[in-house]
């Protein structure tokens, strides 16, 4: 028998997944559909995964590679997640590696050793390392070799690479359909939070599992609070949020390049430190702010999309959209990467009035390369629909005046009674008010100058401006010159906007954005109609707003019990401390979600420190010490210089 998982004496009966769940992992109770998985698999069943980031996909393939006889074989598509992942289960305690170009010969030649022999129970692998010839006949041999343990499964992370319709797709992911024909006997289990259909449907043929269950969990992040408020000043905005929020990790995402390095180079000179990261940067300097990231030596990356799927942190606390998104699907994704412990998390969206028609440009340009810099191909033209088509969805929820998480699980086909309680629009509706007389104003002023000017001067027009332009066309004696000068600069591009989007104008990108009537328009601008829009929200939630939230949403999620904030504080310190001793994430050490019940129960024994979630066998023998005197109000309690903030 293999000396597996470490834990406990190795007895003829394997442990049971539940014993390990709470022995290896500290937790206490499954998450939904996990038990089912996990049991499902260990019986040697395939299964196909979809759950929201930060759902819990790894332990439905970690405890049944535990519980089975014999070595997981993990794909995952990056090499820096591996590391993560594998940092993370050996110190929980579990005999885990990593195999890929990255290792060194002797390393690399230990590693397989360590396969060999059975003393492996979780190895991650590249796709392209794993489908070599001679990985795959070594495979073949300990599978079908005498007194070895075999292979426990295959797992398949971020599953969705292999579909061209997904947004990552890697061709080395393509090899892998051959694994479920090459080893009949060893269950594959295939995990993704992709969740649109075609995606679905694709990946599954692709990996041959179209006859494996699919379990699917609900796509609910209760924990993210979503927020959306128009773009002004978006740098300000943006300080303001991030002063709110000071020793906390996020991301804010841009959609270019440059935009990225601008950002990120101002908050660093306002004495914000933080690190642009896209996929222009030299392969060096990538690592070296997403280690830093990790590590919580660096709290604030500004991104492209680029900076995503390596990111296994679980103390995200915020995702900032400095840029509009191009789908619902990609926000949705990109704001799942904060509190995937399970913490409040934040999700913010700077809307600004030109976002969408720039995203739109670059759709339909895309052929001149995109804003990651692909290289230029030409655009299907049904793709270049598609694209469009989720835009505007994504346009839609920006705009929306309900509840965020019902127009979000809505999209993704799962219904979701409003109101959620955890969102800008449930907890502060938006005030609406009757804007039939100022649409009206607007629609006859596009009207009149015939349809051939852009937003800035439309709100010249409306409010009386005595620009050259203006002069020199004669629009100051059109009628509709000067009837809005009361109203402000800004309210009228608040409602030319929603005006937009509600599908009353349309900008004609290939033009100068010139603003053009609809069909729609008429009724409206005839009186037939009314209109209701939102009075614009630019406020970002000050630092006491959210502070007084955040207690009673952490108080929620551990049944009432109040958290010693300065006692977290202490704790977060030391679980720095420990991490870079041993250069790891800090996350690897302990979550978020397990110092702040630590704070709030303050164990004063190991049993009772061994109650709290996240705290298994192996950590309790290694961490268990330190904490518990911290937590007693011992030596290193009052330390806090050694924080990194
Ligand atoms: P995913 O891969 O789906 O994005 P992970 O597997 O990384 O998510 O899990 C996200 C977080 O949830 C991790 O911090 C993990 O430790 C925690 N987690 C997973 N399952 C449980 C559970 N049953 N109880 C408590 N925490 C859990
Ligand atoms: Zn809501």
């Amino acid at each position: 028998m293999p000396s597996s998982h470490v834990i406990g004496p190795v007895t003829a009966a394997p442990p049971s997944a539940r014993a390990l769940l709470r022995d290896v992992f500290g937790f206490r109770e499954y998450r939904p559909d996990q038990e089912e998985i996990v049991e499902h698999v260990v019986a040697g069943g395939d299964a196909f995964v979809l759950m929201p980031t930060g759902g819990g996909k790894s332990l439905c393939y970690q405890l049944p590679a535990l519980v089975r006889p014999g070595a997981g074989i993990i794909v995952s598509p990056l090499i820096s997640l591996m590391k993560d992942q594998v940092d993370a289960l050996q110190a929980a305690g579990v005999s885990a590696a990593a195999y890929n170009s990255s290792l060194e010969a002797g390393e690399a030649r230990r590693t397989l050793a360590t396969l060999h022999s059975g003393e492996l129970d979780l190895l991650y692998v590249a796709p392209e390392t794993l489908m070599t010839e001679s990985f795959l006949s070594r495979l073949h041999e300990i599978q079908e070799g005498a007194g070895g343990a075999g292979i426990a499964l295959f797992a398949i992370d971020e599953a969705h690479c292999v579909s061209q319709w997904g947004h990552d797709f890697r061709p080395e992911y393509v090899q892998l359909g051959r694994l479920r024909g090459l080893f009949p006997g060893v269950p594959v289990i295939a995990c993704t939070a992709t969740a649109d259909p075609q995606t679905r449907d694709d990946v599954r043929a692709r990996l041959s599992l179209s006859d494996a269950p699919c379990y699917v969990t609900g796509f609910d992040r209760p924990n993210i609070r979503y927020t959306v408020v128009e773009k002004r000043e978006p740098l300000h905005q943006l300080k303001v949020f991030l002063d709110g929020r000071p020793g906390e990790a996020g991301i804010v995402y841009c959609l270019s390049r440059k935009r990225t390095e601008e950002v990120a180079g101002k908050l660093a000179a306002a004495g914000l430190p933080a690190a642009a990261y896209h996929a222009g940067l030299p392969a060096g300097e990538r690592r070296r702010v997403q280690d830093a990231f990790a590590r919580d030596d660096l709290l604030v990356v500004v991104a492209t999309v680029a900076f995503g799927m390596g990111i296994d942190k679980s103390n995200v606390r915020f995702v900032v959209h400095f840029d509009l998104p191009k789908s619902i699907e990609s926000y949705y994704q990109e704001t799942g990467r904060s509190g995937r412990d399970g913490m409040p998390a934040e999700a913010l969206l700077l809307f600004g009035l030109g976002d969408a028609a720039v995203v739109h440009s670059l759709i339909e340009g895309g052929g001149r390369g995109g804003a990651n810099g692909e290289p230029g191909y030409e655009r299907d033209p049904e793709q270049v629909r598609v694209e469009l088509h989720k835009l505007s969805s994504m346009v839609g929820y920006a705009d929306g005046l309900t509840c965020r998480r019902e127009a979000l699980l809505g999209y993704f086909g799962e219904p979701y009674p409003a109101p959620c309680g955890n969102c800008d629009t449930c907890l502060e509706p938006p005030e609406t008010y009757d804007a039939t007389e100022h649409a009206q104003m607007a629609l006859s002023c596009v009207y009149r100058l015939r349809q051939s000017f852009g937003i800035a001067h439309v709100i010249d027009v409306l409010r009386g401006s005595e620009s050259e332009k203006i002069l020199r066309f004669g629009h100051d004696r059109l009628s509709t010159y000067g009837i809005g000068a009361n109203v402000s600069r800004d309210h009228w591009q608040s409602l030319i906007r929603q005006l937009i989007h509600r599908g009353y104008l349309t900008q004609d990108i290939a033009r100068f954005s010139v603003l053009k009537l609809t069909a729609k328009a008429q009724p409206l601008l005839h009186g037939e109609e009314a209109l209701v829009l939102a009075k614009p929200r630019t406020r970002v939630a000050t630092k006491k707003q959210r502070k007084a939230a955040d207690r009673s949403a952490r108080a929620a999620g551990l049944a009432g019990l109040e958290v010693d904030e300065a006692l977290f504080e202490r704790l977060r310190a030391l679980r720095k401390r420990l991490a870079d001793a041993q250069r790891v994430p800090a996350y690897v050490v302990f979550s978020d979600a397990t110092l702040a019940e630590m704070a709030a129960r303050k164990p004063a024994t190991e049993a009772d420190l061994l109650e709290v979630g996240g705290v298994g066998q192996t950590k309790l023998e290694r961490y268990g010490d330190a904490f518990l005197e911290v937590i007693a109000g011992g030596e290193g309690s009052g330390s806090d210089e050694s924080a990194p903030y």
